[in-house]
């Protein structure tokens, strides 16, 4: 069963289009990775499908319901960005339980689910702590706690890792495909790095200039990429 389609998808701003009708299904617990370069409409991609940015054109599918015109927190969707703003003034444990606080989830039922989280993010000694005495990949596990508290059908990585130096970046990369495995959700990860591309995706999708240009397994893209472009990005030197 597909979990998520994009049918004829298009975005507008204004008279300049930066998705150009992008078609793809998405199966349910796959790990899609976007690839292209930068302003080749990645981020624009994941915030029409976490309703964050208005679609111009075209249909959204997520588990058979069109998805269009639904307010993002009904979507079953949860988004980590690059930049995670945690809250300052709270506590690790506040920070995770935040939006459930908001959505008027109770407190016992929050505990739960903030403590299955931390554990599974190895969380649990760093949940009374306050952020700035955290360090930028526990901070980024915050970030990613966030969404699994909301326990999500469907999550977007925007570029998660990007702002974390290499090694961390390994580390991180490791825990995220053990996430994938523990959750059995669907995923779709925006990068522009080619290893984390090729570690982490079931199916690697080519972007350039609001086309897809081409999709497919990472070895089948590795060894034969469709054009001198999506060589560039994933194919074995030639
Ligand atoms: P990527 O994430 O692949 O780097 P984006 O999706 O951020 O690319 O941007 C795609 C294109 O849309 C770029 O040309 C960018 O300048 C443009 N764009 C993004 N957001 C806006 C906006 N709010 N208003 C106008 N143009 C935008
Ligand atoms: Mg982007």
């Amino acid at each position: 069963m597909s979990s998520l389609s994009l049918k004829g998808i298009r975005k507008f701003y204004g008279s300049l289009e930066v998705i150009k009708g992008v078609d793809l299904d998405i199966k349910s617990k796959e790990f899609v990775v976007f690839v292209g370069p930068s302003g080749c409409g990645k981020s624009t991609l994941l915030r029409m499908i976490a309703g964050l940015e208005h679609i111009t054109s075209g249909e959204l599918d997520i588990g058979g319901t069109r998805m269009n015109d639904v307010e993002p927190s009904k979507r079953g969707i949860a988004m980590v960005f690059q930049t995670y703003a945690l809250y300052p003034h709270m506590t690790v444990r506040e920070n995770m339980g935040f939006a459930l606080r908001f959505a008027g989830v109770a407190k016992d039922q929050i505990a739960r689910q903030v403590g299955d989280a931390a554990r599974i993010l190895a969380l649990e000694p760093l949940l009374d702590r306050f952020p700035k005495e955290l360090s930028g990949g526990q901070r980024q596990r915050v970030a990613i706690g966030r969404a699994i508290v909301r326990n999500p059908q469907v999550f977007l990585f925007d570029e998660p890792l990007s702002n974390l130096d290499a090694e961390l970046r390994v580390h991180m990369r490791i825990e995220i495909a053990r996430l994938h495995k523990e959750l059995q959700t669907t995923i779709i990860y925006v990068t522009h790095d080619q290893v984390e591309a090729m570690t982490l995706a079931d199916t690697i999708v080519v972007l350039r200039d609001g086309i897809i240009e081409q999709v497919g397994r990472p070895l089948d893209l590795y060894d034969d990429p469709a054009n001198q472009f999506v060589a560039g990005f994933i194919g074995s030197p030639r």
